[in-house]
């Protein structure tokens, strides 16, 4: 007979399954967890003016007392970006390795938000509750990015962070197989791995292989050359340096977070002291032919240098004729669109432009799938659990774990806010706890509502109408309804249509009943349905006029 153990494990993913973004894991045990990542996901095109998307933080909330600190697993935003809302709302220390924790700190810096930040060694265990977490490096696309061998009372649980498996790293510090091997020795209960690149056979190729590809375009680019890629990637920033000092180019930043990162990866060691920067001002006065500009903006966002550029409103770039442009990132779904208009804009303006598979400038910061394959025979785990993934990834990552001897029985594909738990004996998917994402607008700590994205969509396809109603103070129409619109029809070609709106709303006020706010909106929203079948939002205003008669000219 087996004793049942009081105490069960749970994985509790609060977001990052069934998405790219958002990464955030709950392990608990007992009464004391621990939170590894907390991230932000970016909205999708039809969540217009939503800035940012989190997971719903109430489970934490609710169990405040029991939260031992969050684990960072890196500086990307989908694992960190989250933070500036989370400490907002409770108080506990965070946990990271040192760039990361320097992202983490400025970005909190900027809200005001003064936080608990602690320094997590690859060297030493860090003890927090019942769990002793152990780090390891891993190559991803950002410095000082580590996977967790978490140790708990009822077994070992190894969270990979995002990794790739790079033989030939910019930092020249693979993945750390041996350190891993050496915590999991004694066996692992579960795996929590990178699903990212779940559909790319293969292996992901090296960073070595983009620093190669720069080269002979370096020497052979007839003017400048600008290169777009994410302003953390210093890895890929280092080899544009290197691939222009040896083609006798030298490199200015263009893009506020680019300086802002550069100067911390240089002040932490991660990028060669004495590379030389040229600030973007003097940059404008040397030879076409001797300079090379690192851009943001590999993801078409309005507000980065490269899409500045592209629309003719740099402050001290504007595209020519000669000009090269180099594309050094993959586009995340969702966003191409944005990212296809600004290489249109750029051609338009006379650059050439290498992006998507023109040439090898970029490579993946996750492992494609034999990289996962090894991932999984070096951890051997018992149980296994896919992250960091859409529904696809996670299934093709599980099949995968299949295909190297893990039965299904064991293997878990958890959506967000659903409970894995183990008990000591046996792991089952527990309850689905309450949650609902929450979609931020500036600062604001407030959901933006599906009324409101409605609503918002609504007003950019249809635009909207105000119907203005004077009243006397029967409730009676005391004159000719006034109505404005904007975005949906033109006001002086639609007379007709507009005296119509107008007699409708008279016909409206006089069924009994039916004066109401809501009934207007309603009945002016059919009308111009009916119309025009387009569904403008609709806002009645109802305005008490004084008169002497009760009635008005028109009621
Ligand atoms: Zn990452
Ligand atoms: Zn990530």
């Amino acid at each position: 007979m087996t004793t049942k153990p009081l105490r069960t494990l749970r994985i509790l993913p609060l977001g990052g399954l069934g998405e790219i973004g958002k990464n955030m894991t709950v392990i608990e045990y007992g009464r004391k967890l621990i939170v590894v990542d907390a991230g932000v996901m970016f909205p999708s095109n039809d969540m217009p003016g939503v800035d940012f998307i989190l997971p719903d933080y109430n489970y934490l909330l609710e169990r405040k007392d029991m939260i031992c600190g969050i684990i960072l697993t890196h500086g990307h935003l989908d694992h960190i970006g989250g933070l500036q809302f989370l400490l907002q709302q409770i108080s506990v220390p965070v946990y990271g390795t040192p760039f990361t924790l320097a992202l983490a700190e400025a970005s909190l810096l900027q809200q005001g938000i003064q936080a608990d930040l602690r320094p997590l060694s690859e060297k030493k265990p860090l003890l927090v509750g019942p769990f002793a977490i152990n780090a390891y490096h891993v190559t991803h696309s950002i410095p000082d990015c580590v996977g967790l061998v978490i140790e708990t009372p009822l077994g070992k649980i190894v969270h990979t962070g995002d990794f790739k498996i790079d033989p030939t790293p910019v930092d020249g510090r693979p993945t750390d197989f041996k350190r891993l091997a050496a915590l999991t020795r004694d066996g692992v209960l579960a795996l929590l791995a990178d699903s990212t690149n779940a559909d790319r056979p293969g292996r992901t190729p090296s960073d070595v292989l983009v620093g190669q590809a720069f080269e002979p375009l370096f020497l052979s680019a007839p003017g400048r050359i600008i290169v777009a890629t994410f302003a953390s990637h210093i890895a890929r920033i280092q080899q544009v340096i290197d691939a222009a000092h040896k083609a006798g180019r030298q490199v200015a930043l263009a893009g506020r977070s680019l300086n802002e990162n550069v100067a911390l990866a240089q002040n932490l060691g991660y990028i060669k002291p004495g590379l030389g920067l040229v600030p973007l001002e003097l940059a404008m006065n040397l030879p076409e032919s001797k300079l090379v500009i690192i851009a943001t903006g590999t993801q078409g966002e309005p507000t980065s240098a490269l899409s500045r550029m592209a629309a003719g409103n740099h402050p001290l770039v504007s595209i020519q004729s000669g000009d090269t442009v180099l594309v050094s990132g993959r586009v995340i779904p969702g966003k191409e669109e944005s990212m296809a208009r600004v290489i249109n804009q750029l051609f338009t303006r006379g650059a050439f432009v290498i992006y998507g598979s023109m040439a090898p400038i970029h490579t993946s910061g996750h492992g494609a799938q034999e990289d996962m394959r090894q991932m999984l025979e070096a951890v051997k785990p018992h149980f296994f659990i896919p992250i960091h993934g859409e529904a696809r990834h996670l299934h093709l990552h599980s099949r995968l774990a299949g295909e190297v001897g893990i039965p299904e029985q064991r293997r878990f594909i958890l959506q967000n806010y659903q409970v894995w738990e183990f008990d000591g004996v046996q792991a089952r998917y527990g309850e689905t706890v309450p949650g609902q994402d929450v979609r931020i607008d500036g600062r604001l700590l407030d959901d933006v509502n599906e009324t409101v994205l409605r609503d918002r969509e609504r007003l950019a396809t249809d635009g909207f109408v105000v119907a203005v109603l004077p009243v006397n103070k029967n409730g009676k129409l005391a004159g000719r309804p006034q109505i404005i619109s904007r975005g949906f029809i033109h006001m002086r070609d639609s007379e007709t249509l507009l005296d119509q709106a107008s007699l409708e709303i008279k016909r409206l006020m006089q069924q009994k009943g039916k004066t109401t706010h809501d009934a207007i909106r309603e009945g002016l929203g059919e009308f111009f349905y009916r119309q025009t079948n387009r569904r403008p939002v609709v806002l009645p205003s109802i305005v008490k006029v004084a008169s002497n008669n009760g009635s008005g000219p028109d009621a």
